[in-house]
């Protein structure tokens, strides 16, 4: 048989707490490759999950894989997700507290992959009713649903999320899954109008055109031609070898008629192919044809009380089409996850006795040639969730500390609230600042922004514009960018279009929209909004509000962590690109990471599994140990040589400090 040592060269450490050398990022990826090689795609960092996208189908996620993983110790077996999904559940149900899983990494690392692991992990593991059958099949078939409207090919992703999600599911008193409740996060409303060479537009609108049944197709005068439109060739790629538009179509429908959408709603929504002419958009979209073709053609100032129409040019009035075309997009997109949540709603009036265990899939830190206010708005998402993760982790550690009576050993931390406020602070805030553009009449402009930007918080240390303080220019930066210095690294920002990205300059289309006749678009286009005269709030300060709300939602669970990670930009199976790989450990702060989860032991265990494993090598506690577990412990490392320096015992725990100390008592088993 191998022995212990030789497996360990071999496939690695299972977590990385135990790497010799914990400080050396060289060594953190060899461990990552080594594993990576066996085909071993999780490895922890203490109770984090570090998962690499093995991009070929692996045989671990049979059903007798969670079987393995049901109700069995976190450390005992190899590291996985269904582990972690165990381990929350579990929580949950002996200590009745709310659990969340937090899923990151970048595009095309695996995130959605995995919170479709948990989920089905659930599904298979929980018990059961015949009623909450259902809610299973609900629960699981909203996925293609969410994906066929928020999903597209794009070059890093066949299937890209193009929207932020979280997904609380509720168990009922016995653990059975009995409900849930979707929020989404920053669709990609742009891709509706423009998609990038070699990607496409959401998947829905080729699984129509492919799939759509002849009648359908008729009714709502369609050709099944995705090149016959647009919104569609932008990206020069109607069709991607790992998808199948038909048989997907086919999915999406029998998803939607189990989460309970009445044939008419299918057909009402799926209708909202953006069309070229005017007369077949209004029939679709329900609303006068004068009345839409003036609203987009025509600009309309209301000034001083005054109504003031003027004409737009040919460019000025494409970009209203496209600005409507992305608004009624992005509403439905809302509208559909609201009728979801109708539909996983726990109707039971014990309701309040649910415990939920929350899935955040949301997208990773974002760096790219060209960064705008999209990538600002995920860099500050991710930025809070780092803060989150901070805090919680040291947090946790602090208090395991306290609860086994051992002094803690404070951790020096880089602490990101200081980047946070500088993005999200009242007044001087970037978000604040952009705002106050956003609804100042007159010459307000990108580069006004990036100006006030300047002098407000042109000195701040995370901060730099073009200019320097002697009022000479730095001319690695361009005259549109601001930079922000991360805790996961520099990002130059480009204001380019922030303005109008970030303004909600729709008084005309909802005043139009509010007027139609088609059933799902008037529930889209509220008219109470108009008359709401209060200053309406921007893009940004609407996410803003949005991540707040989610940060409490986090705040009041006890979270876990699985941290995605892409091994190479081919999507190919067996490369381990090392540049790659080390740019998204940093990314995802997983060596700051280890440093605060080995920032005093290594190593912890119950008194009862360490005995429980080591007890054959002393005679005084084999074959079993008769007084108090401390004791046996105690007696057990003596006997093995344990220095003091080397341990810790607490009130319910053994702390080692060092790996090696485990290691050769792991080797004394094996050599025995
Ligand atoms: P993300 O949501 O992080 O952008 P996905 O979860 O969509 O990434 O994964 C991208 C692709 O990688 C998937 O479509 C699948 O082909 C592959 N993949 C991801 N995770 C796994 C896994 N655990 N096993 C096999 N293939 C995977
Ligand atoms: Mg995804």
């Amino acid at each position: 048989m191998e022995s212990a040592l030789t497996a360990r060269d071999r496939v690695g450490v299972q977590d990385f707490v135990l790497l010799e050398n914990h400080t050396s990022e060289a060594a953190f990826i060899e461990n990552l490759r080594k594993r990576f090689k066996e085909n071993l795609i999780y490895t922890y960092i203490g109770s984090v999950l570090v998962s690499v996208n093995p991009y070929k189908d692996l045989e671990i996620y049979t059903k007798n894989h969670m079987e393995r993983y049901r109700g069995v110790n976190f450390y005992e077996v190899s590291p996985h997700v269904y582990a972690v999904s165990d381990n929350s559940y579990r929580s949950m149900r002996t200590e009745r507290r709310d659990q969340c899983i937090l899923i990151s990494g970048e595009s095309g690392a695996g995130k959605t992959e995995a919170s479709k692991k948990i989920l089905q992990y659930y599904a298979v593991t929980c018990p059961a009713s015949d009623q909450v059958e259902t809610v299973k099949d609900r629960l699981l078939q909203s996925n293609p649903v969410l994906e066929a409207f928020g999903n597209a090919k794009t070059l890093r992703n066949d299937n890209s999320s193009r929207f932020g999600k979280y997904m609380d599911i509720q168990f009922d008193f016995k653990g059975a899954p009995v409900g849930g409740h979707i929020l989404n996060y920053l669709l990609e409303k742009s891709r509706v109008v423009h998609q990038n060479h070699g990607e496409r537009n959401f998947h829905i609108f080729y699984q129509l055109i492919e799939g759509g049944e002849e009648d359908l197709l008729r009714r709502l005068g369609l050709e099944r031609n995705p090149q016959q439109y647009q919104y569609l060739v932008k990206g020069n790629c109607p069709k991607v070898s790992s998808i199948n538009d038909r048989s997907d179509w086919k999915v999406v429908r029998k998803a939607l008629s189990v989460i309970g959408f009445s044939e008419d709603e299918v057909e009402v929504r799926t209708c909202l192919l953006p069309h070229s002419d005017v007369t077949s958009a209004t029939e679709l979209l329900g609303v006068d044809g004068l009345v839409l073709k003036e609203a987009l053609t025509h600009k309309t100032i209301i000034a001083k009380g005054e109504e003031l129409k003027s004409p737009l040019n040919l460019e000025q009035a494409s970009s209203a089409r496209d600005a409507l075309s992305k608004a009624v997009y992005g509403r439905t997109f809302t509208w559909l996850v609201n009728k979801i949540n109708v539909s996983l709603a726990y109707k039971d009036e014990t309701y309040k006795n649910a415990s939920v265990i929350g899935l955040l899939d949301i997208y990773g830190f974002e760096v790219f040639q060209h960064n705008s206010f999209e990538q600002f708005c995920i860099n500050y998402c991710n930025e809070k969730l780092q803060q989150l993760f901070i805090e919680l982790t040291l947090k946790s550690e602090q208090d395991e500390y306290e609860a086994e009576g051992i002094t803690w050993e404070p951790v020096q931390y880089f602490n990101n609230k200081i980047i946070c406020d500088l993005v999200e602070e009242k007044f001087k805030g970037i978000i604040s600042i952009l705002d106050e553009e956003c609804l100042r009449p007159g010459d307000a402009s990108d580069i006004t922004f990036l100006e006030k930007l300047e002098n407000t918080v042109g000195g701040h240390a995370h901060l730099t514009t073009h200019k320097l303080a002697d009022g000479k220019t730095r001319k690695v930066m361009g005259r549109e960018e601001f930079r922000l210095l991360h805790y996961a690294g520099e990002v130059n920002y480009n204001v380019n279009g922030v303005l109008s990205c970030t303004h909600s300059l729709c008084v005309v289309h909802p005043q139009v929209m509010c007027m139609s006749d088609n059933k799902i678009l008037t529930q889209c286009f509220d008219r109470a909004e108009l008359k709401d005269s209060k200053r309406p709030e921007t893009a940004a300060t609407q996410f803003k509000t949005s991540l707040a709300k989610l940060m409490e939602i986090l705040m009041s669970k006890e979270p876990s962590y699985v941290r995605c990670i892409k091994p190479n930009d081919a999507k190919q199976a067996g490369r381990f690109d090392d540049v790659l790989i080390r740019h998204q450990v940093k990314y995802l702060g997983l060596m700051e990471n280890l440093r605060v989860r080995r920032a005093g032991f290594a190593y912890r265990r119950h008194y009862e599994t360490f005995l429980q494993r080591y007890k054959s090598l002393c005679p005084e506690t084999w074959p079993s140990w008769q007084g108090k577990l401390a004791d046996g412990v105690s007696t057990l490392v003596k006997h093995l040589g344990y220095k003091p320096e080397e341990y810790k015992l607490g009130r319910s725990k053994i702390f080692i400090r060092f790996p090696k100390t485990l290691f050769a008592t792991e080797d004394a088993l094996e050599t025995r």
